[in-house]
């Protein structure tokens, strides 16, 4: 986990911005926004979408003044209804610093917000650090190769955290009871949402919630000891622990790139699936790489797993190079078979 905060006397005026999940709960990046106000001192916070008052009231910690916006064209994620709630409540709220979860939704909307209300934005922020009396936020550049530092002047501020950068407290009652402040806001959005439809993949397999990342390799689709391919099997063996698991699932460029030559080897995994220097940089808890050589270009982008496991046949293939905390020396087929019959 990347935290980096100082305490000290910071100048902002601090509102967390957050929006609920389609159950009507604070999702787990919401969290981790608000234990991270909460370590920087007083703050107020808004929420927006489905049932939003409700979850005002479960969210942990003492915000000082609570906003809410809960009529139902705000329930479902749509970037108008969005951007004009996150400007209203921000615009409300009087805030200079906005703290927002960097969620698919948030990150769509609040770019919008920010030009209309005349501020600054800054997204992907992993650290947050009081300097004298102001705030600096840091985030990566150039493909996680350069850490920089963000100060801005200019206000409302709002700075996207990336999910996972920082530690979501345990759900506690709120320490004071404070009314929550409902906003009315009439919009009348052009797009209309009819429901939602799954990927090409046929499910969402990417789940950045997930503890277990778990990476397919190219070997799951190589000739086996008997000389043939099983990529039935190896389908099979894969899906089946993303399912039991609800692990997120990740690959390597050279599994992704056989699918996208026409070869339709294993079709649930995509470019989006790609972990690594030209792909993803995930943030879990642990992962567990199989049939994967862990050259470096794919391993970089494992620098936010914390704990890492790897089955390989070859006992000198990367991640038993210091890449891995544990390599199982093993058949991955038979490794991963014997582990979903355990997972029953
Ligand atoms: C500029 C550049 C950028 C790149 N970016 C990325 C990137 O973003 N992501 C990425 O992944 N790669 C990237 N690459 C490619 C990377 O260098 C490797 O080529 C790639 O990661 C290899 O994929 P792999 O390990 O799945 O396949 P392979 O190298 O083919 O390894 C397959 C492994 O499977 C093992 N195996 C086979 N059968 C079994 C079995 N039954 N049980 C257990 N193990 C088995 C083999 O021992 C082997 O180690 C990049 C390369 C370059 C040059």
């Amino acid at each position: 986990m990347d935290q980096r905060l100082m305490q000290g006397k910071h100048m902002e005026k601090i509102l967390v911005l957050l929006h609920t999940e389609a159950d009507g709960s604070l999702g787990r990046a919401a969290r981790e926004c608000l234990s991270l106000a909460a370590s920087l001192g007083k703050y107020d916070l808004a929420i927006s979408g489905a049932d939003a008052s409700a979850a005002a009231n479960s969210a942990e910690g003492s915000a000082e003044r609570i906003l809410c916006i809960a009529a139902d064209e705000f329930a479902v994620p749509r970037s108008s209804t969005d951007s004009a709630a996150a400007e209203m409540l921000i615009r409300t709220s009087g805030a200079t610093l906005v703290l927002a979860p960097g969620t698919s939704r948030w990150s769509r909307a609040l770019p919008m917000a920010a030009a209309r209300l005349g501020g600054v934005i800054d997204t992907h922020a992993v650290g947050l650090e009081v300097v004298g009396d102001s705030i600096q936020v840091k985030r990566w550049f150039y493909r996680q190769r350069i850490e920089g530092t963000v100060a801005r002047s200019g206000s409302p501020w709002i700075v996207v955290i990336e999910p996972g950068a920082f530690t979501a407290t345990e759900a506690t009652p709120r320490q004071a009871t404070i009314e929550t402040q409902s906003l009315e806001l009439a919009v009348s959005p052009r797009t209309t949402v009819e429901g939602t439809i799954s990927t090409a993949a046929g499910e969402q397999t990417i789940r950045p919630d997930a503890a277990l990342l778990f990476v397919a390799g190219a070997g799951w689709t190589k000739k086996q000891k008997d000389g043939q391919v099983h990529f039935a099997d190896a389908a099979d063996r894969i899906q089946t622990f993303v399912h039991k698991s609800k692990c997120s699932l990740g690959s390597s460029k050279s599994l992704v790139d056989l699918s996208s030559e026409g070869e339709a080897v294993l079709p649930f995994l995509t470019h989006l699936h790609q972990v690594g220097q030209t792909g993803s940089t995930p943030r879990h808890r642990k992962g567990l790489a199989t049939c994967c050589h862990g050259e470096e270009p794919h391993v970089v982008g494992w620098r936010f797993i914390n704990e890492r496991r790897a089955v390989n046949l070859d006992p000198n293939c990367g991640w038993a190079r210091g890449k891995a905390d544990v390599l199982y020396v093993a058949d991955a087929f038979e490794v991963m078979k014997e582990l979903n019959a355990l997972l029953d």
